[in-house]
């Protein structure tokens, strides 16, 4: 196994500036869903729990609830924690329906048992009603530069799978803030309810832009739970379900380890179940675009390193998959707060909110983590840190994309090892599959970015120059006039620049920034008359109209801000009987782009929340959840 350390990567740093009609007759609830289990059927269990009525035995909780350190095992089987009082918050509609789970789940006793864990707890037990038992996963990771460690579920278990509404995938499903497991570490294992609803809303939220995330199904309040951070805080259980919760540190676990076959058991798994199969992750790597090919052609080897194998297509659809999700957050102006490695998804899933934000103004140097002093997770640095995380996924899968496809089918190689004559070839070899992946990774993170930018200018061609003409000076201008960055797109989108003159550019920089200072106002205008021509340049017929088109499918009306979750938290902790503020909440923030869906209630709250305000704006939270 090469070891960590083993392996000298240059430190990539990249600075970017950067419903249809529901069948309810086929609807089953999800206390008769079939449920199954893959990942404790692929892999080893902690060898101190091997079966999974050890959970169930009072005898044995504090084998399954006290934190320690595994020596072998991927998972271990565990129990919610059995709490005084439960009271079912909200339930996401669009979860729901993606789920295939009838609306009257809100009002179904087994559901709410389910999702609060008590049916763990309680009779009937899941036991007797033959539901798997939960398990929490083990994983390693990086953070903030550093490596940690065993980390894993400390506050989840994960109950198990159900498909989907029509069938095409399965989700497994997980209660988060249910209770200690051995990876709790220092923590008391639960999550509060402020953090719940962050979780909740921006997991449904970020799915509606069409940002690939793991989702949230429902929140269950703990009325007489409490936690300490801030102050003592109410307590709360997200039920959040995905296609798999396998993270970059998953493999950290393996290479930490140095459990060679572990590692090539989980890379199996991550090909045969969590990709769909060999075949799957060859179509998806042919069929990117003719660019991509491009890059690989000229950029990788194969004289001297010969075909792909399984484990280079592999770790590269995890590369590409995390690239084209970034360049959307960057779009929206969106931040994780802590991109570690176990906080980057192997299916490139936003994944583990916790001090995230949608950036109010554009700053390439704001960190929504009021505890990143050197700015590693800031906008500007994001691409660069998730590189940086799938630079450490090189590494540990550094033997298997090291061998290449000779090597790989060599019986010594699996059985034994490595041997003396190979290690350098395969170290040579992984580094050249590594650094292919950063120059894709660039590119489809500047391409993806650049294109979903202009989209949401209106524009749907995306030229190489568009950077230095264009985009480059509407972040230049966006930083220096502090404009609300998402509003200002919505509000281009909805003005009229058909046969514009100079004096038109000048009124219409005039009501956008609703300033009196010349400068800001002069800024605006000079960006405007740049706009105006690389419209002009790309010839539409009816700009307004086409421009509109284009810009209306990807700019939405509404986003949840820092403030609005604050607002919404307190409205909360005041009175935890009245969600309507929450409700409230969700159909803005689940249909972001449908204003008819918002509902005819708190108005007045409606329109203070697509408001703009200095005072509340770029707000940063602290990792403590
Ligand atoms: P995060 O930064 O939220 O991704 O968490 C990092 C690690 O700490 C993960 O292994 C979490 O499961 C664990 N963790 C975070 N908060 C808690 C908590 N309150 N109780 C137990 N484990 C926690
Ligand atoms: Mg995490």
């Amino acid at each position: 196994m090469l070891r960590s350390g083993s392996l000298h990567f240059k430190r990539f740093t990249f600075t970017f500036l950067v419903a249809s009609r529901r069948n309810y007759s086929s609807m089953i609830r999800l206390a008769e869903k079939s449920k199954t289990q893959s990942f404790t059927k692929a892999f080893p269990p902690d060898e101190r729990v091997p079966e999974p009525s050890i959970a169930w035995d009072e005898t044995k909780w504090d084998l399954t609830h006290k934190p320690r350190q595994l020596k072998s095992g991927a998972f271990s089987w565990v129990l919610p924690e059995k709490r005084d009082q439960y009271k079912l918050l909200t339930v996401s509609r669009p979860a729901l329906n993606d789920l295939g789970l009838p609306d009257s789940e809100e009002h179904d006793n087994e559901f709410f048992r389910i999702v609060s864990g008590q049916a763990y707890n309680d009779n009937p037990t899941a036991q007797e009603r033959e539901y798997p038992t939960p398990y929490s996963q083990c994983y390693a990771g990086w953070q903030f530069g550093s490596f940690a460690g065993q980390l894993g579920d400390g506050r989840v278990v994960n109950l198990f799978e159900i498909d989907n509404h029509d069938n095409t995938s399965k989700y497994e499903i997980q209660l988060k803030g249910s209770g200690k497991t051995p990876f709790s570490r220092f923590a008391d294992g639960k999550a509060v309810v402020r953090s719940s609803v962050r979780e909740y809303v921006i997991s449904e939220s970020l799915h509606a832009l069409g940002i690939p995330t793991t989702r949230a199904l429902a929140i269950v309040t703990l009325p007489h739970t409490w936690a300490q951070r801030y102050a003592a805080e109410n307590c709360a259980i997200t039920t959040r379900f995905a296609p798999s919760w396998i993270r970059i540190g998953t493999f950290d676990l393996y290479r930490w380890r140095g459990d060679r076959k572990g590692m090539r058991t989980l890379s199996d798994f991550v090909i045969s179940d969590v990709f769909g199969g060999k075949e799957a992750v060859l179509n998806n790597f042919n069929n990117q675009e003719p660019e991509f090919a491009k890059i690989v052609k000229e950029e990788w080897d194969e004289e001297k390193f010969g075909e792909f194998s399984i484990y280079d297509l592999m770790y590269l659809e995890i590369v590409v998959r995390n690239a084209k999700t970034v360049s959307q957050w960057q779009a929206y102006g969106f931040l994780n707060g802590v991109l570690n490695t176990d906080n980057t998804s192997v299916l490139g899933l936003s994944i583990d909110f916790g001090p995230f934000a949608i950036m109010d103004k554009f700053d390439p140097d704001f960190t929504s983590n009021s505890e990143d002093h050197t700015l590693r997770y800031s906008h500007r640095n994001t691409p660069g840190a998730v590189f940086w995380s799938l630079t450490r996924l090189g590494e540990d899968m550094a033997e298997l994309i090291g061998a290449g496809p000779t090597i790989l089918s060599d019986p010594h190689f699996t059985e034994e090892g490595i041997k003396k004559e190979w290690e350098n070839q395969i170290v040579t070899r992984a580094t050249a599959v590594i650094e292919l992946a950063a120059i894709l990774f660039e590119h489809i993170v500047t391409k993806e970015y650049g294109q979903l930018l202009m989209k949401r200018l209106g524009l749907s061609s995306y030229e190489e120059a568009d950077e230095q003409l264009l985009l480059d000076p509407l972040r230049d201008m966006l930083q220096k006039t502090k404009l609300d960055y998402n509003n200002f797109f919505v509000q281009l989108q909805e003005a009229y620049l058909k046969e514009i003159d100079n004096e038109g550019i000048r009124s219409l920089a005039e009501s956008i920034t609703k300033s009196n200072e010349d400068n800001i106002v002069e800024e605006l205008e000079k960006w405007l008359q740049i706009y105006v021509e690389r419209l002009n340049k790309h010839g539409y017929e009816d700009v307004d109209l086409e421009r509109r088109n284009i810009s209306s499918k990807v700019n939405p009306l509404f986003l949840p801000r820092n403030w609005i979750f604050d607002e919404v938290i307190q409205k909360l902790a005041d009175d935890p009987s009245d969600n309507r503020y929450l409700k409230k909440l969700e159909k803005m923030a689940f249909n972001p782009f449908d204003p008819l869906r918002w509902g005819h209630d708190l108005k007045d709250t409606e329109a203070k929340w697509l408001s703009t305000s200095d005072q509340v704006s770029m707000l940063q939270c602290s990792c403590s959840s």
